[in-house]
């Protein structure tokens, strides 16, 4: 299990080793996103609070990376963090985020992103359930909820 510890560590040291990379081009990644999509998973932008697909959904199944499909969360480590937007305790491998830190907007934040092909997730924060105490605060324009009956 992952504690703010390790991801200080892989933010300010060495991100974890991801099982695969893919690299794509600008317009490779417009080609392949919606204007949302393209705006979050590459601009880094950030969806409206509550009017996004996945912030009320508990069905079971894993969150997949909506520019590479590795996946991300598993549903069981979504929990109601009631921010606006889905809110997960715990990667699903240590190696499927990476970090960055962030301070844009006046902020000092750690930025997740796809250990894959570097799509923007959103961020993670310290304040998330025990025993963890995690919170990835993720847009729903980066992931894709795959159903556990069609895995
Ligand atoms: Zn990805």
């Amino acid at each position: 299990m992952l504690g703010w510890i390790d991801v200080l560590y892989y933010t300010k040291y060495s991100n974890p080793e991801p099982y695969r990379r893919l690299n794509k081009t600008e317009e490779e990644w417009k080609e392949q996103l919606t204007a949302a999509q393209y705006h979050v998973m590459r601009e880094k932008g950030t969806e409206k609070a509550f009017r996004n697909t996945y912030c009320r959904t508990y069905d079971s199944g894993i969150y997949a990376c909506r520019g590479c499909g590795s996946k991300l969360f598993s549903s069981s480590s979504k929990y109601k963090s009631l921010s606006g937007w889905p809110g997960f305790s715990q990667p699903i491998a240590k190696a499927a985020v990476k970090y960055a830190f962030d301070d844009s907007h006046n902020m000092s934040r750690i930025e997740a992103m796809c250990n894959v092909c570097d799509s923007h997730l959103g961020h993670v924060f310290p304040h998330g359930p025990e025993p963890a105490a995690l919170r990835y605060c993720i847009n729903s324009e980066s992931i894709v909820l795959i159903a556990e009956t069609a895995l």
